[in-house]
């Protein structure tokens, strides 16, 4: 019993020297200088480049290809410092890619985005979707925060750059997709000619997190979750048979009741949670500003490995979709007719997945959910990509833009949920980032791929000082 009371005790005092030790480690106020930002060409530009409808489709044939030409000759046009001081490419279907030569060619670096929209549905919107209008400091249209804004966050901050003489230290590529929200061929493209050309960056940062606030319980700071890494993607249909036959004569249990069994097993079964490493960052960066209970959680892992589950589900959604495979059933269809008893039932389920859990080990998942008569299979199948560093100078010089410019905000890496196209220049690169250089609100992460899509436009100059801050590092 002394024993235990004394191991006890020395239990606790672990905790809290963690939990305070936690404390300490966060860092005092620092001086940043100022970027000059031409605020109005920024809103301007922007407002310009909104007004083309470069809404892209699968099928590349539908696609308004004179549009997204024109789209790329006023991009080129609204920048010519840039333009002048490159080399410009077209790649794939409507990938552009500058290169601005930089005083080195040993450790380029990559900034992406993509100029493709969604489509809308016009008469949602209380404003035109490609009016490109500036309402009471809001700029109004598609693609202002998927994605066009950080291509002129890009593009400003370079081009003043430029007009003052700057020379990256390194080499600088400029990588705009125009099919990125339908998967297209143009990322790959330019990522087959760069692996072509011996071109390896030290440095990829695209699209992905943003500073938001209100993610975690009990932290009045905001966050600003910069991706290290995306989920693998996969679709798997299940299967389930029986006789079919009239209705009126029903077996126990039809196709669509085996199928619908087997589904719950699944959300009742779901894959294990794990301390990711991009939430091992988190717990990390966020423990010192969260309240003491969670900070002693978040300090001591290693004590709480049974209860990572639970403490997955506490945390919400995102978080828990950040340490765990998750599943999702979305799609189902028994048999044609309300009397009629199906032979087959199938159901669809959406899969994403953890980067150490691959295929076979997902299937093996699968077929131990199903029960008799039902089977599973992978429609298809896209690996997650590994996890960039957060110790590499790389990291380092994207945390001290992002830092300087968001000064009260907690600096840390996340995993992203969603796909971006970054996602292929894993192959070259180990150090892919995702972060969307914007202060979001959860109303205004809600308008992505939504009706009535705007920013503020304060948030534009927000975006310029950070690309700014980037690129004097590169
Ligand atoms: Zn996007």
């Amino acid at each position: 019993m002394k024993i235990i009371i004394i191991l006890l005790i020395a239990l606790i005092a672990v905790m809290v020297f963690n939990a305070v030790r936690f404390k300490a480690a966060d860092n005092g106020p620092r001086t940043v200088e100022d970027v000059k930002v031409n605020g109005d060409r920024a809103q301007q530009n922007l407002s310009t480049l909104i007004k083309f409808e470069t809404v892209s489709n699968a099928d590349y044939d539908k696609t308004d290809k004179a549009v997204f030409a024109a789209y790329r000759a006023k991009l080129k046009e609204l920048y010519p410092n840039v333009t002048a001081a490159s080399e410009y490419k077209e790649l794939g279907n409507t990938a552009m890619l500058f290169k601005i030569k930089g005083k080195s060619s040993e450790n380029p670096s990559v900034l992406m985005s993509h100029y493709d929209v969604v489509p809308v549905e016009e008469d949602r919107w209380q404003h035109p979707p490609f009016c490109g209008e500036i309402i009471d400091g809001v700029l109004w249209g598609r693609g202002t925060i998927d994605t066009k804004i950080t291509m002129v966050g890009i593009m400003e901050a370079l081009e003043d750059l430029l007009a003052d003489g700057f020379m990256p230290e390194n080499d600088l590529y400029l990588s705009f997709g125009g099919d990125e929200e339908v998967g297209g061929i143009s990322a790959p493209a330019i990522v087959d000619y760069m692996e072509a050309n011996g071109i390896k960056p030290a440095l990829v940062l695209d699209e992905g997190g943003a500073v938001v606030d209100g993610v975690f319980p009990g932290v009045n700071k905001p966050i600003a979750v910069i991706g290290i890494g995306e989920k693998g993607i996969a679709q798997v249909e299940f299967t389930a048979t029986s006789s079919g036959g009239h209705s009126s004569t029903p077996p126990v249990h039809t196709a669509v009741g085996k199928l619908a069994k087997t589904i719950v097993n699944l959300e009742n079964k779901p894959f294990k949670a794990q301390v990711t490493e991009p939430v091992a960052g988190l717990f990390r960066k966020v423990g010192p500003h969260s309240p003491f209970a969670l900070r002693m959680v978040f300090g001591n892992m290693w004590l709480f490995k049974g209860l990572l589950g639970r403490l997955a589900s506490v945390l919400g959604g995102e978080i828990n979709a950040m340490m765990r495979t998750t599943v999702a059933a979305t799609m189902a269809q028994g048999s044609k007719q309300h009397n009629v008893l199906p032979n087959v039932a199938t159901a669809n389920v959406n899969v994403r997945l953890l980067n150490n859990v691959n295929q076979q080990q997902a299937q093996a998942h699968f077929d131990s959910v199903c029960s008799k008569d039902v089977t599973c299979r992978f429609i298809s199948y896209q690996d997650a990509s590994p996890y960039a560093s957060t110790e590499s100078q790389a990291w380092h010089k994207v945390e001290k833009a992002v830092g300087d410019t968001w000064r009260d905000a907690i600096v840390s890496p996340y995993l992203m949920l969603a796909g971006s196209d970054s996602r292929r220049f894993s192959r070259i690169c180990r150090d892919v980032y995702k972060f969307s250089a914007m202060a979001l609100s959860k109303e205004e992460r809600g308008l992505i791929h939504n009706d009535n899509e705007r920013i503020a436009v304060e948030k534009i100059d927000q975006c310029v000082e950070f690309f700014h801050r980037l690129i004097v590092q590169l």
